[in-house]
């Protein structure tokens, strides 16, 4: 089996969680995007991931992805009536995630390690404190489904 490692932006990593504490078992190509993150999203759900390193920039999803020109994310989007630049949003949403879970970027950790601390840190006040910006309904349900798609990995792979 392919175990190698993988680049990831943080919140990335946090969104397979979630879609997958969602009730999501397999991820699809995106056709509008054509990104990996139904390839990234299957290896980690699989385990097929040895070694992570984080990033604030583009990372092992965004590689292909039709938005990604000289290595920025060009993509655009309206929440609550305002348009947002999802580079510029993004790279705030990974450098709180960085900062508040002691990470480093692009340092190379097991992915036993992540799942470790992802388990032992992961809590609405984190969700809160990164998603600033949504209500706190959203970030509850995100909480609650990020924390159960990290259950459901550790039972399905172990700890
Ligand atoms: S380039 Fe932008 S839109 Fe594409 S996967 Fe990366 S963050 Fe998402």
């Amino acid at each position: 089996m392919d175990r190698g490692g993988l680049v990831i932006k943080p919140h990335h990593l946090l969104d397979i969680f979630k879609l997958y504490g969602k009730g999501v078992e397999k991820f699809v190509p995106d056709e509008r995007y054509n990104h990996d993150f139904y390839r990234v999203g299957n290896r980690v759900i699989e385990n097929r991931v040895r070694a992570v390193e984080f990033t604030c920039g583009n990372d092992d999803i965004c590689r292909p992805c039709v938005c990604l020109k000289q290595g920025v994310c060009g993509d655009r989007f309206v929440y609550r009536g305002v348009e947002h630049n999802k580079n510029s949003y993004n790279e705030e949403l990974d450098r709180r995630l960085i900062d508040r879970l002691g990470l480093e970027a692009d340092r190379e950790y097991e992915f036993t390690d992540i799942i470790d601390l992802l388990n032992g840190n992961l809590s609405l006040d984190l969700i809160g404190f990164v998603w600033s910006d949504k209500s706190c309904e959203e970030n509850e349900s995100r909480y609650e489904d990020t924390r159960r798609g990290i259950e459901k990995y550790l039972l399905r792979h172990g700890g």
